[in-house]
């Protein structure tokens, strides 16, 4: 090992891109002599394609408190290991913070390695704003449930982060719509780094209609980032002005352009909400597609 003590490795995998590896993540797993695994089925392939020998004991959420003391005997007796979810970064709506916390209440060290997480590269291809954003990953999967904690949610001015499963997409996308209303602005990131990725920007009242227009948009796993409370009041001044220039006959590029001259919101903004405008909007009562 690099550094001297044994310690514990919290390893991000690939979220669908097996090229998405870090260097030093490959180094690490070659390295320990055990890695602790969400899932030890779906995480010994994944072994094998780094070339680590590595053994294999479950950490899953059922487990954790047990796989803690199995951790800790190992670096007890001088061991590193590895903490692997099935895919991501551990204990991101995966486990691995319970098994953490009691390894560093022993005394030991916890190493992160950054890497892959759905929810960092969703928000960096997302064009929304993120001085500040909430991640909240799973939503509850009652719907009264589920718009409560939305309602507690609504008034944050910060671009919000949710996990969905493509199961539950209509419904948490039509919750998101009744509580937030129609005007904020919706990025739906589906199937990152994976052969059909998409990540689609629009209107949060545009959202069912664009996703029930072909069921494969509805496929796969999505992470759902709704801008923020301030953001929405911005969105839907610019998203008027917008809407009058296209409804006018103004090309995309041109009606960005001069929206984004008298609101001064961003011209990429305007642009991506422009085109999401003239595929799925009604503009000044105009059915442009
Ligand atoms: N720990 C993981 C991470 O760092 O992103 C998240 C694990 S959580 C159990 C799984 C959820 O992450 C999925 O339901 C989906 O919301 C999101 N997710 C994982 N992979 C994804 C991908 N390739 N594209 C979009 N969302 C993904």
């Amino acid at each position: 090992m690099t550094e001297e003590s044994p310690a514990l490795y919290v390893v991000p995998t690939p979220i669908g891109n097996l090229g998405d590896m870090t260097l030093r993540a490959i180094e690490i797993l070659r390295q320990v002599p055990w890695v602790a695994a969400e899932d030890t089925r779906h995480s010994g392939p994944l072994l094998k394609h780094y070339g680590s020998d590595a053994r294999l004991m479950p950490a899953h959420e059922h487990n954790e408190e047990a796989a803690a003391q199995q951790v800790i005997a190992r670096l007890d007796g001088g061991e590193s290991v590895a903490l692997l979810s099935d895919a991501g970064t551990p204990a991101i709506s995966d486990p691995g913070a319970r098994l953490v916390a009691r390894v560093r209440a022993a005394g030991f060290r916890v190493v992160p390695l950054p890497g892959a997480c759905a929810a960092i590269s969703a928000l960096s291809a997302s064009g929304l704003p993120a001085p500040h954003f909430l991640f909240y990953g799973f939503l509850p999967a009652r719907t009264a449930q589920r718009e409560t904690t939305l309602r507690g949610l609504s008034a944050l001015p910060y671009t919000l982060v949710f996990y969905e499963a493509p199961h539950r997409i209509l419904e948490t996308v039509e919750s998101l719509a009744a509580v937030f209303g129609p005007d904020r602005t919706l990025v739906m990131a589906r199937e990152l780094t994976k052969l059909f990725e998409t990540i689609h920007s629009g209107l949060l009242g545009n959202a069912y209609d664009w996703l029930t227009a072909d069921a494969n948009r509805q496929r796969g796993e999505f992470v759902l980032l709704v801008s923020g409370a301030q953001e929405a009041a911005d969105d839907s001044e610019s998203a008027r002005v917008l809407k009058l220039l296209l409804g006018e006959g103004l090309p995309v590029k041109q009606a960005a352009k001069l929206a984004h001259a008298i609101t001064g919101a961003k011209k990429n903004a305007m642009y991506e909400m422009a085109l999401a405008f003239m595929q799925h909007a009604d503009v000044s009562g105009r059915q442009i597609i």
